[in-house]
């Protein structure tokens, strides 16, 4: 089952420090963002999300931490998708291109990918080149922003409102500060090349949001130093007053999910379906 309408989905495969990629597709394209699971993690999410990996036709790849490229070398000798990436992290990760794999350099133009525009937007984080993105299909947009330790004015623009906010929930300050990790990897992880902490993510999530923004997925929650429930108490919080039309999940490290998408516009044939789960329902999985 594919977005029918113009619009565009996308599914966590799963996200946080131990590996992250997310399925998104319209009725004509599927694409992934990042392959920062093993293959075989990786091809079985996205078979227990209902598709097959064999359909992927562009990866856009984030940034060259370990927990985003992991399987990109695997999965290159066994598919032919297009991969999408900045120059300087082409470069970091030329080592996991097969010979022959079709690579594309992306920068600051939109560029297409299917019946998606790719838009690529630079973010601050301790990699050579990284980028968040944002996508458009004909009727819906969606970003995709984790792995930045401080966000700015020109990221809010660029990201401008999209319908889905996949937006980074990576830490709790106090819990951060109390917890386990050694103290070189706390301050790397607090400083403005590290990662956001729900309250930097919220805050962007706020200067985001505009009256077409109907879903935000919190991402890159650390299992360690975050807990779901607290990271989404602080978005509603921050959020407040916008929130009658915005719903606000969190995706997790363990498993896919959710389905989020777009729009809800009922094509003829799902209103005659009306009494069964609405495609909607269908695509968004129990939390
Ligand atoms: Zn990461
Ligand atoms: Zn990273």
């Amino acid at each position: 089952m594919r977005v029918a309408d113009g619009g565009i989905a996308v599914c966590p495969l799963g996200s946080g420090s131990k590996g992250n990629a997310y399925w998104v597709e319209t009725a004509k394209t599927a694409i992934l963002i990042d392959a920062g699971f093993s293959f075989k993690q990786l091809s079985g999410r996205i078979a227990d999300i209902g598709r097959d990996i064999a359909d992927v036709e562009h990866v856009f790849i984030t940034h060259e931490h370990n927990d985003h490229i992991q399987s990109l070398k695997v999965m290159l000798k066994r598919h032919r998708p297009t991969i999408w990436t900045s120059a300087g992290t082409l470069r970091a990760i030329r080592k996991h291109l097969p010979d022959g794999a079709s690579v594309k350099r992306i920068n600051s133009n939109p560029e297409n990918a299917g019946d998606i525009v790719a838009q690529a937007i630079p973010v601050r984080h301790d990699a050579a080149e990284p980028f968040a993105y944002r996508f458009d299909s004909h009727a819906g947009s969606l970003a995709i922003v984790t792995d930045l330790g401080e966000w700015t004015p020109d990221n809010v623009k660029a990201l401008d409102g999209p319908d889905v906010f996949v937006c980074e929930a990576n830490h709790d300050p106090e819990m951060l500060a109390a917890g386990p990790y050694p103290w070189y990897l706390k301050q790397r992880i607090a400083s403005e090349t590290g990662h956001l902490s729900n309250e930097q993510g919220a805050m962007l999530a706020a200067a985001v949001v505009k009256k077409g923004t109907r879903e935000i997925v919190l991402a890159h929650l650390s299992e360690t130093n975050n807990d779901s429930s607290l990271a989404l108490e602080v978005f509603g919080t921050q959020l407040n007053g916008k929130r009658d039309h915005v719903h606000i999940h969190a995706a997790s490290q363990a498993q896919p999910g959710p389905w989020v998408r777009s729009a809800v516009h009922e094509t003829a044939g799902e209103k005659q379906a009306r009494g069964g789960p609405s495609i909607a329902s269908l695509l968004r999985r129990p939390r």
